[in-house]
């Protein structure tokens, strides 16, 4: 296939599979990563999701599953003897990252020139978008109470009933020219194994995203981020229950994504749709490059 594979991706399910798909598709990649779990936090402009993927993308993520493998955590052990309440920790290479971010951000950079400035000093070639360069902001609702993203997940652990969602801003975000630019030339879409809710939902929410998925000349498909018939890290299940799915299956995947994928990979029998039922977990290097071979197959085979 001719044209520019474009992987739709949260944190560590999109994160992975975009690293397989590095193996696959070379810098013809780009990742567009959400963008509404961002924190300012310590004079640094945290980007979590667009990070973690290109820390995986580099090679350099740490084995805890986020920030940069070997990093040190001495300004955190600083802010502590201050008595500060270090509820989001971050390493300080990590740290630094984001404080020069958070520079080039006050100098009128755009968010999307400041992740490519780190993917440049990290050696990665392929593309990782944010998908958005006006500000996104997940919030939730527990009890109540509205509490930022990060809040709920890192200082609440994920741990109070979903009563509500909200995507602050979105209204008046809109794709980048690079994304609209990526999108168009694709010769394949893929939503990655990430919380569709939240991970990928607001990617979809931006204003014109979707219609510019759809008017894409692409097959578009999703990996379902349920393994096993479970959920590997993180509350996606929560979320699929709070958007109303029962159950944290492929069938609510694929309802997550109904009208805008053509075919849906899974461990699972999944009706209504193509699938291909292949082995979706991704351990290693050769299962990662193998999920991502094998899904960029299928979608040839759905665009043909
Ligand atoms: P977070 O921001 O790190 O929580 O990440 P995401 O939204 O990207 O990912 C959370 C989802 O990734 C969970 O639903 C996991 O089940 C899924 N996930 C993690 N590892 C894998 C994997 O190896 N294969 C698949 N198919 N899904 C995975």
């Amino acid at each position: 296939m001719g044209g520019g594979v474009v992987v739709l991706a949260g944190g560590t399910g999109g994160a992975k599979l975009a690293r397989g798909m590095l193996d696959v598709a070379g810098d013809e990649l780009t990742v567009i990563a959400n963008t509404a779990d961002d924190i300012e936090i310590y004079g640094a402009y945290v980007s979590p999701d667009p990070d973690l993927v290109l820390f995986w993308l580099a090679d350099v993520i740490d084995d805890r599953g986020w920030g940069l493998r070997d990093d040190t955590f001495a300004v955190m052990d600083g802010l502590r003897g201050l008595g500060v309440d270090v509820w989001f920790a971050l390493g300080d290479r990590d740290l630094a990252i984001g404080i020069e971010r958070a520079r080039r951000l006050a100098d009128g950079a755009r968010l999307t020139d400041a992740i490519a400035d780190l993917a440049a000093s990290l050696g990665v070639r392929a593309r990782v978008l944010p998908m958005s360069d006006d500000p996104v902001r997940t919030w939730v609702q527990c009890r109540a109470h509205w509490t930022p993203f990060q809040e709920f997940m890192i200082r609440g652990g994920a741990a109070e009933p979903i009563q509500n969602t909200r995507l602050r801003g979105v209204e008046n975000a809109r794709p980048t020219p690079e994304i609209l630019a990526a999108i168009a030339s694709a010769s394949a879409i893929v939503i990655g194994p990430s919380n569709p809710v939240i991970s990928i939902g607001p990617i979809l929410s931006v204003p014109m995203m979707r219609q510019a998925l759809l008017d894409s000349p692409a097959p578009i498909v999703a990996v379902s981020p349920i393994v096993g018939g479970a959920v590997l890290k993180g509350p996606t299940a929560a979320f699929l229950r709070w958007a109303g799915h029962e159950a944290a299956d492929g069938a609510a995947i694929a309802a997550c994504y109904d009208g805008l994928i053509d075919g849906l990979v899974a461990d699972e029998e999944v009706e209504g749709l193509p699938v291909l039922q292949t082995d979706t977990l991704m351990t290693d290097a050769a299962s990662r490059r193998r999920l991502a071979a094998e899904t960029l197959r299928f979608a040839e085979g759905l665009a043909a």
